[in-house]
């Protein structure tokens, strides 16, 4: 069959059967001109933030480990900029918990290909890559300091609802009072929140910085 069919034809079958794996395989291309990425392990900077790595265990919306190292990171203006969050709220009786820094680009596309087309507004496109690709989105809440619990905000995080939004308004007072005071927290420091998410903020620096696909292991510790 093959030999009947001219040339032409099929270097373009053999295209339309090589993109998508040259598609799964890496970032998309971008030009820069970008900064040099500067990873930094968040708790190097900051030992009294908390992390709860949740990728790399069974708890969270995949059912299963995606991470094989609890580690997070963020480009260093980013990661310093965390710091001075969370020293401000710990003057205020909270600390941050960490979700989620730095996501290697292959674990972007892992999130979307599991998430079905009505919840894809949750997860970033690997076609365009991610701000967590680029070094410079964190996910987070708050925990308190003197009993260590987890702040209640107005969904769980990674809960893909109405409530997860930024303007859910039909929470509770007290849930409503710790959103705003970690929102609060995070914008006097260049963070922005991604509305439909209350957890997950980016740094203004972000459009600066390469979607990169660097495993954990390969960080230096
Ligand atoms: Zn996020």
């Amino acid at each position: 069959m093959i030999r009947s069919t001219p040339k032409s034809t099929r270097l373009v079958l053999l295209g339309l059967v090589l993109a998508p794996l040259v598609y799964a395989q890496g970032p998309p291309p971008e030009t820069g001109p970008f900064r040099k990425p500067e990873l930094v392990e968040l708790l190097k900077l900051d030992s009294t933030l908390k992390l709860d790595i949740r990728y790399a265990t069974k708890n969270n919306f995949l059912g299963r480990r995606v991470y094989k190292e609890a580690r997070a990171f963020l480009q260093r203006p980013a990661a310093e900029a965390l710091v001075r969050v969370n020293q401000n709220l710990r003057k205020q009786g909270y600390g941050l918990v960490i979700f989620d820094g730095y996501r290697p680009w292959s674990v972007t596309k892992i999130f979307w290909d599991a998430t079905p087309e009505d919840r894809k507004i949750f997860v970033a496109d690997p076609s365009k890559g991610s701000r967590h690709n680029r070094g410079c989105a964190v996910d987070l809440s708050m925990f308190e300091l003197k009993t260590g619990k987890l702040a209640q905000m107005p969904s769980e995080y990674d809960e893909f609802t109405e409530r997860a939004h930024i303007n859910y308004d039909c929470a509770t007072a007290e849930s409503k009072r710790l959103r705003e005071m970690l929102r609060r927290a995070m914008e006097v420091e260049g963070f922005a929140v991604y509305e439909p998410e209350w957890w997950h903020y980016d740094y203004r620096d972000w459009k600066e910085y390469p979607i990169l696909n660097v495993k954990f292991s390969a960080i230096a510790p």
